[in-house]
């Protein structure tokens, strides 16, 4: 088998080397940061592998609300329009992807992926320690009319086995006894069994460990990719601000970063940047056991062990990706009053923003590409991690059928 580096050590980059390493490939992890998932959106996002809950971000109600986010209506979602050609053309493929039924297609096509995903997070959770949790969970509808939209998705969703079942407001308070302590009211509530949680950050850590005890995966940390060097279409290398890597097999999986990396060798991406936030802090006793999704806030509520992390808001436009403290404090905000007494908000609390690497149908890309050599596992967008495993075993038989350069 030969040798390939994986550009990335985000949860997508670390599960492409384990699927890769499993087929025996001789595997290379290269990576700007010191260590995995740590600067990156596997480091502190929503926690949920939300195997049910995989509906695309292009959608007729996103649509419908775009001038309010314009217009900083809405505290949990902003859009900043640019001129870039890069936006535009990003932003119109993602408006094409917003009618009814595409925006179906892509949330079972996501969901087909989810599971795939699910058996191999169950078999690694047999090999590592991440705060997994089978808590299931509640996603909160504040309108009748959000409810019934939901409840026939749900019913597309219950084809594929999610068991979803909707729930009134007191069948959801028996479910979840934390909702007693709910800041704001709620129509009902769709309650999705299969969910699981757990921290993404724990898990690319531990799982370096395993690939490097159990199948020998090297890794180069701090260790920034500057470009992709090709020759008559074929991939000869990676410059990297410190060294040259000679390589003929090379797998992109720099999340958010993807797209102008891909671009030195030729290759155009429809990925953008989509910034949200997130916080941690100990779980008070009455934290939510369940994961909760509050969607008329579009905020995530996970317990990790014994830590709480709340994650949300979407900043959509020219990203820069860095750390906002005006959007970290709205997100501060909308947790406390979501459940005020869940964690030690005005104590010990991290805060931390991440990139979710969108694409405009919300699928992950996952192929080759026409530099012979060189593949893509990217544009994981909201379900990275719930997506990884899935998306990991694809890039693996795709490599595994094709020719060695
Ligand atoms: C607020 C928020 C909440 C989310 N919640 C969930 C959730 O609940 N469940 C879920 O499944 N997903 C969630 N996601 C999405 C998920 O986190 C991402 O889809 C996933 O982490 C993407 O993984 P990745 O490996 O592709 O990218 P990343 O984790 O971003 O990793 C990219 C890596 O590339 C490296 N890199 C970048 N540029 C270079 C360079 N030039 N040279 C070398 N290395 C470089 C970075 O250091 C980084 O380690 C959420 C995302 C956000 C932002």
């Amino acid at each position: 088998m030969s040798r390939i580096v994986v550009l990335g050590a985000g949860v997508v980059g670390m599960t492409s080397a384990y699927a890769l390493a499993k087929k025996g490939h001789e595997v290379c992890v290269v990576d700007a940061a010191p260590g995995p998932a740590e600067a990156g959106a596997s480091f502190g996002n929503g926690a949920q592998l939300s195997y049910f809950y995989t509906d695309a971000m292009a959608s007729p109600s996103l649509v419908a609300n775009i001038p309010k986010y314009i217009l900083r209506l809405d505290p949990a979602f902003r859009v900043r329009l640019t001129l870039s050609p890069a936006f535009m053309a990003w932003g119109l493929s993602f408006l094409g992807n917003a009618t009814q039924k595409a925006f179906e297609r892509n949330t079972t096509d996501i969901l087909e992926l989810a599971l795939q995903s699910r058996s191999g997070i169950a078999e690694l959770s047999e090999k590592l320690e991440f705060d997994y949790s089978k808590t299931g969970k509640i996603t909160l509808f504040s309108t009748k009319e959000g409810l019934r939209k939901a409840e026939g998705l749900s019913q597309l969703k219950n084809r594929y086995g999610a068991g979803q079942v909707v729930l009134t407001r007191a069948q959801a308070l028996e479910k979840e006894p934390a909702l007693a302590h709910y800041g704001h009211s709620f129509e009902g509530a769709i309650w999705s069994p299969h969910d699981e949680a757990g921290d993404s950050s724990l898990f690319c850590r531990n799982l370096r460990s395993l690939l490097e005890r159990d199948y020998g995966v090297r890794f180069l940390f701090n260790t920034k990719i500057s470009c992709i060097r090709t020759r008559a279409n074929e991939l000869v290398g990676i410059t990297a601000e410190s060294e040259e890597i000679q390589c003929s097999r090379a797998v992109i999986s720099l999340g958010a970063w993807t797209a102008p990396i891909a671009r030195t060798a030729g290759i155009w991406l429809p990925i953008w940047p989509v910034q949200g936030y997130s916080l941690t802090t100990p779980a008070l006793t009455l934290a939510p056991a369940a994961s909760i999704t509050d969607t008329a806030r579009k905020t995530v509520f996970c317990t990790m062990g014994d830590r709480l992390r709340i994650a949300g808001l979407a900043d959509i436009g020219p990203i820069n990706g860095k750390f906002r403290e005006d959007r970290f404090r709205t997100l501060l905000a909308t947790a406390k009053g979501i459940f005020p007494k869940a964690g030690d908000y005005d104590g010990e609390v991290q805060p931390w923003s991440g990139l979710r690497p969108v694409t405009p149908n919300s699928k992950p890309i996952v192929g080759a590409t026409k530099v012979k050599g060189l593949y893509l596992n990217c544009g994981h967008g909201s379900l990275g991690w719930t997506l990884s495993m899935a998306t990991a075993s694809k890039l693996a038989e795709l490599v595994a059928t094709s020719a060695a350069p």
